[in-house]
């Protein structure tokens, strides 16, 4: 498809998909409307980069339905100045909006071949504030933290304690999808006070699984 027919539908999605169900923050619908999504699918869904739902990037992992991206980055209310750490990077697409919300992007991927595709998309698109980190993302980044913020973009049984522990305590928000492997509520968490974590639900969502040392074991996870 032509680039400038990509272009407007891109802009068609932030009206239609975004504006018009709540999101409201002006930067992250500048974001969604800069980032080109077809550059983080394969060439045959590029005709699909826009369509309200997420797809598949290989490795039976997928890039989220746009509106999730907005939702999330949106309830981290970033004002520029933020290092933000984004669990499960996949194609690399939902690391690139927060790149134009915050300062620093720590993106954690769990696949290599994911993260390899990743960075070369970043790298394309001069995206030179995000830092690609190759593991086990249920226990963050110790070496980047404490974050601003931090967006899991896989479903986890219970909030992995590390990634509580390299959230900044008062200011600081984590989004991350809570529940069962099937089904989840995604949930605005921060620190309030010295051991106090306050967990806001907001709506419920469907990811794949956060697959980790804190998160749910390869084959067989609990349900809850
Ligand atoms: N944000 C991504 C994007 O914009 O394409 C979508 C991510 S996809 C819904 C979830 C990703 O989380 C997958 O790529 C998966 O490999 C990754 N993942 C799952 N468990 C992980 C872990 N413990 N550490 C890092 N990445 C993990």
């Amino acid at each position: 498809m032509l680039e400038r027919a990509l272009h407007q539908t891109r802009l068609e999605m932030v009206t239609s998909q975004l504006a018009a169900r709540g999101i409201q923050d002006a930067r992250v619908l500048e974001a969604m409307g800069t980032i080109p999504r077809e550059c983080f699918v394969s060439p045959e869904l590029e005709s699909l980069a826009y369509w309200d739902g997420p797809l598949v990037i290989g490795h039976g992992q997928t890039i989220s339905q746009p509106f999730m991206v907005a939702a999330m980055a949106a309830s981290l209310v970033l004002q520029g100045d933020e290092v933000v750490l984004e669990v499960g990077a996949g194609s690399g697409y939902g690391a690139a909006v927060l790149s134009r919300l915050a300062r620093q992007v720590v993106a954690v991927e769990r696949i290599p071949e994911l993260l390899e595709a990743a960075r070369a998309r970043w790298s394309a698109l001069g995206l030179d504030n995000i830092t690609g980190v190759l593991g086990d993302g249920t226990l963050g980044v110790p070496e980047w933290a404490p974050f601003d913020g931090i967006c899991v973009t896989a479903a986890a049984p219970r909030i992995p304690p590390s990634l509580l522990m390299q959230l900044c305590p008062d200011q600081g928000r984590m989004i991350i999808p809570l529940g069962a492997r099937a089904v989840q509520q995604l949930c605005l968490v921060r620190r309030v006070q010295a051991g106090e974590v306050q967990i806001i639900p907001q709506f419920a969502c469907r990811f794949v699984p956060l697959l980790g040392e804190e998160g749910w074991d390869e084959v067989h996870g609990p349900e809850t």
